[in-house]
């Protein structure tokens, strides 16, 4: 099991996590950053439990400001 955590308060809204994974990514048409589908908001955080990391890591690596971290359980990957 691993976990999105998206640090929004970071986000610039640049839209590369959206275009890279759509299931999981939406941008916010009240103030254009990005927002996880279907995720659990902490504090400012939004997280979501997924299976696989797929395309997620793809949008991390490419997130220009590094506001998109992965785990593994409780491992860091990015
Ligand atoms: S790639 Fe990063 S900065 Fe760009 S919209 Fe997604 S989370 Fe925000």
């Amino acid at each position: 099991m691993f976990k999105i955590i998206h640090d929004r308060p970071s986000c610039i809204g640049c839209g590369v996590c959206a275009a890279i994974n759509p299931d999981h990514w939406t941008m916010s048409s009240e103030d254009g950053k990005s927002n996880v589908v279907g995720c659990e908001e902490v504090g400012t955080d939004e997280v979501l439990e997924i299976e696989e990391l797929g395309k997620d890591l793809d949008a991390a690596e490419a997130c220009p400001v590094n506001c998109i971290h992965l785990y593994d359980k409780d491992k860091k990957l990015i």
